[in-house]
Order: structure tokens, then sequence, then C-alpha cells
């Protein structure tokens, strides 16, 4: 860490701190000498074991609150982090009307408390706001393919309404927003249950059981080791960032079929593989142009190859394996 990097004096809320990305950031900002971190989860997806040795800090605390009510902030608050919401198709699935309330209602309240402290705030949007891309690699100016009224409608048009939100905000208020929309982001600190492909497919190799590839895995992704998103976060909150949505991604670009071969390779697994029916709207293409990144978070590109990454997160998993046999 810089010295410049050393922020005292500041308090921030993270809301979905107990999350896979947002356990990582709370660390990261106590890490960094932030005087307050304060974590709200609804603990919906998240863990209180994703925290738990943050709670003997006297610089963290962890409230379990629903966003889509306000959450009051007595005293200073300089700077809110949206995370709020579940990622994975599966769990985002599981209750739409509450995920699409996460991102619009969650919003407006933490805009307006934003708006009332005069802290800056960010939004984690998403690469699903380009849906089903017909465009490759996606940069921010592509307005997207997205169907409103289908499964994942409501995470896709949750998270556009929100950027709207943010977009409004700032022009009437003048409020200090960011937004990064984020890519296909895995690492240590997820759910085994949580759904998403990384984490299904090491947790099933891990566990002898077949690797389940929805379609016939041609479809591809383009996968970001945690650590290079957190260092986007804390980069994009830094004075001088633009307001408009940024890409946060790891342009390399996988087929489902090629990361399922991958991480039997990485384990060691004899699982074998059933393919499943696509999911609906499952979109076919995905990579992120990072240009506008690399030019607004002083030449930010990601650093933690596919390789690397995954075999952290392996690691992780069998740890976590191990301990619950
Ligand atoms: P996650 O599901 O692990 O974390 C989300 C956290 O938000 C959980 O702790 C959950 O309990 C909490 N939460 C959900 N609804 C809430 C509510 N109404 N009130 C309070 N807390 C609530 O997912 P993640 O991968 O850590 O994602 C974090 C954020 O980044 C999400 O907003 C997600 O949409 C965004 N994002 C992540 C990725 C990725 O690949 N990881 C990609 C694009 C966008
Ligand atoms: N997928 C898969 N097997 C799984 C989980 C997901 O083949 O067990 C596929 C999914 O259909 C999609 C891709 O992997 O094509 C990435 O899925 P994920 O849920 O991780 O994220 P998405 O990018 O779809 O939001």
């Amino acid at each position: 860490m810089t010295k410049q990097e050393w922020k005292t004096n500041l308090r921030a809320l993270v809301v979905g701190g107990a999350g896979f990305v947002g356990s990582h950031l709370c660390r990261r900002l106590l890490q960094s000498g932030y005087e307050e971190v304060i974590c709200v989860d609804n603990l919906q997806t998240g863990r209180i074991a994703n925290v738990a040795d943050l709670l003997g800090s006297l610089h963290f605390s962890f409230f379990e609150h629903d966003i889509v009510n306000e959450w009051p902030v007595s005293g200073a608050l300089h700077e809110i982090y949206h995370l709020a919401c579940p990622a994975s198709p599966v769990q985002y699935q599981k209750s739409p009307i509450h995920t699409f309330k996460t991102s619009v209602l969650g919003s407006i309240h933490l805009l307006e408390l934003a708006k009332e402290k005069g802290a800056r705030i960010l939004f984690t949007s998403t690469s699903e706001v380009y849906g089903d891309a017909q465009v490759s690699p996606q940069n921010e100016s592509y307005w997207g393919n997205v169907n409103p009224f289908g499964v994942r409608s409501c995470y896709d048009e949750g998270k556009r309404g929100a950027e709207t939100l943010f977009h409004d905000y700032h022009e009437e208020y003048g409020v200090d927003t960011r937004i990064i929309r984020i890519f296909n982001t895995y690492g240590p600190r997820m759910s085994a249950e949580d759904g998403r492909v990384v984490s299904n497919f090491i947790v099933q190799a891990l566990r002898g059981e077949p690797l389940t590839i929805h379609g016939d895995g041609t479809q591809t992704r383009s996968f970001q080791y945690v650590s290079d998103l957190i260092e986007a976060i804390v980069r994009t909150m830094q004075d001088g960032v633009p307001h408009c949505p940024i890409n946060i991604g790891n342009p390399y670009e996988i087929s489902v079929n090629d990361l399922a071969e991958r991480v039997l390779r990485m384990t060691g697994s004899r699982s074998s593989i059933v393919y499943k029916p696509l999911p609906q709207d499952d979109p076919c293409r995905r990579r992120p142009d990072i240009t506008l990144a690399a030019s607004v978070l002083g030449g930010w590109k990601p650093v933690v190859g596919l390789d690397e990454g995954l075999s952290q997160t392996i690691a992780y998993f069998r740890h976590l394996i191990n301990k619950a046999v």
C-alpha cells in the first residue's frame, strides 16, 4: 500500500458487505486505515462467516438490515458502497420482486443518504446491462440487448434502473456518484451454494460430482479474480473519476466447456460432465472492453490470470469442504 492510499478519519458504509465481493472490500478499507467501516447486509446470500474475523475490530460494525427499507446513519459519512443484490442467477431469481426492489429502492435510499451527508457513492452495476450482447467486446457506449420481460429481467432491469437513478441524482442534485459495470468475478469467500459457474464447477469437482454444463457449453464468459475488482473499486472512489459507467473485468474470454476442462485438470478430479438445458436468456458471449477503465483509473488492468485465480479459489473451497466433513 502506498502512503497516499492510507486513509484516516473516513467513515464508509458498505451495503452488501457480508457477501463475496463486499467482504473483500470491507477488509481492504480497514487495511487502508479507514476510521470506521459500517457493514449492512440482510444475509440473503451473504454470511456472517465472511466478516467474522472483522467483528472484533473497533473500526468495524455489522448490522443485519434490508436496504429495501431506509437505513439512517447518524454523524458524518464520507463514502457509500452499494453492493447489495444477489449476483447469482439462481439466487436472484428466487425472489425476483425483492431483487428488483433491492436495486431500485435500495439505490433511492442510499442516494438520499448520500445527498443528505454529502457522501460519495458507488454503485456496483453489471455486464448484464448489455444482456445478450450483439457486439463483442462490449464497451460502455453499447446500449445492450436486454429482455425486459423474462427471468433475468429483475436483475438486469433493476441494475439498469439503478444506473438511471445514479445518473439523475448526479444531474439533479449534484450527488458525487460512481458506477462500475462488473463482469463475472470469482474468488475465495464465494458461497459453495452460490450457483455461479466457477464455484459450481470447483465444488462439484472437489466432491467428485458431475460438472453441470448448461447448453452445449460453447457460450463464453470473461472471468476476473476478486482482488483485481477490489483494486478497481478503490481507484474508482478517488477524486477526479467521471460519473459515467466504467467496465471492470478481465478481457480473457473462455467457453464454459474450456472452463470445465480447466477445473477438472487443476483439481485432479475424475468427475464426469453432464449437460443441462441452457437457461432462458443466457447470454452467448461476454467480454469487456476496459479501455475506459485503464485511462480513468490510473492505468488499472487485471493482473491475476485465470490459472492463478482458479488455484487460489480451489484452495479456498478445498479447505471449506475438508472442514465440513
Ligand atoms: P453476493 O450475492 O455474494 O453478495 C451480495 C450481498 O448483498 C450479500 O451479502 C447479500 O446478503 C446482500 N444483499 C442482497 N440483497 C440485500 C438487501 N436487500 N439488503 C441488504 N443486503 C442485501 O454477490 P457478489 O458477487 O458479492 O456481488 C456484489 C455486488 O456486485 C452485487 O450488487 C452484484 O450485482 C454486483 N456484481 C457482481 C458480479 C460478480 O461476478 N461477482 C458481477 C456483476 C455485478
Ligand atoms: N453455467 C453452467 N453450469 C453451472 C452454472 C452456470 O454451465 O453449473 C453457465 C451459465 O448457464 C452461463 C455461464 O455458465 O452460461 C455463466 O453463468 P453464471 O451463473 O456464473 O453467470 P452469468 O454470467 O450467467 O450471470
